[in-house]
């Protein structure tokens, strides 16, 4: 069996949500993967917890979230770098794994790459962010065309090395999250709040519609919640906190609607299909991740960019959607069996080119 050496997000510990998305996405693999026979260790910043996944903690500055500096901002590392750190420690194991999954959307460990002795997959969890994050990434692309994984076409499409991109989706442990046939009236939003996650459009929206809007997730740019709180300070929303995945469904589940309002191009959106997996229909802005997920009119809404009409319009429809349909979705679609399939072949497939 393959042992597997995975590099996390060096933005935060797994589990505060402060590296969004991908969090998620590791965590599900590993255990997918794990189950399957795979040997995985996961190296992340200290103080990182996953279910039932042995984790290297290692200490270091975190590294500053790509998507907050501006494209042509050269490549920033700061001393004592965690990522640095968890490059080192990688380098001096990986004479133990057959193969090193890389999470981090950051220039060092593609840059790295061919000094490795190990073959490195690179797995990218955002859209294109940094001119300079694109050029190191292309000339991996490039050298290694294997080796590069992405969520979704839309944020493949992104990247001038589009083309070399395996498109390997998203998946949830449905067993995890319940089906919930009778919602309450509210809506909910899910997330990190920051400003590529445009939150003021859902509370706009609500502000029209009038309908209770639960938020979920971590605050990351307190400056931007502040912001929305004083430009609405009657609309009817209420900040709910950051919750582990057995209360966020539950939660969840309870809510007529999920709003995705993100302003940049979402790599995938794992939130639309938690949500789906509750039977919670998602009105998304048509672009990126969520436009391969939501089928229009039937498990949720598509709606023009940046239209907070088209938002309200969607809101004052959502009885339409049949939340058997969200759930059904999420099984066909968005088992872990399927993600397990889609990885493994990945990484067999690069392994056999790096053999050659
Ligand atoms: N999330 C969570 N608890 C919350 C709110 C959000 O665990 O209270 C998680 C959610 O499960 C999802 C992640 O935050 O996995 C957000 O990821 P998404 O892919 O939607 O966006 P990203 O942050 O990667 O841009």
């Amino acid at each position: 069996m393959l042992k597997l050496l995975f590099i996390s997000t060096p933005v935060g510990a797994l589990g505060t949500g402060q590296g969004g998305g991908v969090e998620l996405t590791i965590q599900n693999l590993a255990q997918e993967l794990q189950k399957r026979g795979y040997i995985i260790e996961v190296v992340a910043p200290v103080g990182s917890v996953l279910q039932d996944i042995p984790v290297t903690g290692i200490p270091g500055n975190l590294q500053i979230a790509v998507q907050t500096q501006g494209r042509d901002i050269p490549i920033c590392l700061s001393s004592n770098s965690v990522l640095g750190n968890m490059l080192d420690y990688c380098r001096q194991v990986q004479h133990k794994y057959d193969l090193i999954v890389n999470f981090a959307f950051d220039w060092l460990p593609f840059y790295l790459t061919p000094f490795f002795d190990c073959p490195i997959a690179h797995f990218i969890s955002m859209g294109s962010m940094s001119v300079a994050l694109d050029e190191i990434m292309s000339q991996i692309a490039r050298d290694y065309p294997q080796n590069i994984g992405v969520y979704t076409k839309s944020q493949a499409d992104t990247f001038p090395f589009a083309d070399s991109c395996q498109i390997l989706s998203s998946a949830i442990d449905l067993s995890l999250y319940q089906f919930s046939p009778h919602p309450e009236k509210s809506l909910a939003w899910l997330g990190r709040i920051a400003p590529e996650k445009a939150l003021e459009d859902a509370v706009a929206a609500v502000n029209l519609t009038g309908t209770p809007l639960k938020i979920y997730g971590k605050i990351q740019d307190p400056d931007y919640w502040q912001q929305i709180q004083q430009d609405f300070p009657d609309a009817p929303i209420e900040y709910k906190g950051f919750l582990a995945t057995q209360d966020l469904q539950q939660e969840l589940g309870k809510c007529r609607a999920l709003l995705m309002t993100p302003r940049w191009i979402e790599a995938f959106g794992n939130v639309a299909i938690e949500a789906l997996a509750c039977g919670v229909p998602v009105i998304s802005y048509a672009r990126g991740g969520p436009k391969e997920i939501v089928k229009d009119g039937v498990t949720g809404f598509l709606v023009e960019p940046d239209s907070i009409e088209g938002l309200v319009t969607a809101i004052n429809q959502i009885d339409l959607i049949n939340r058997q349909d969200c759930r059904q979705q999420a099984e066909t679609e968005y088992s872990l069996t399927s993600l397990g399939d889609r990885f493994c072949a990945w990484f067999n497939q690069i392994l056999e080119t790096q053999n050659q």
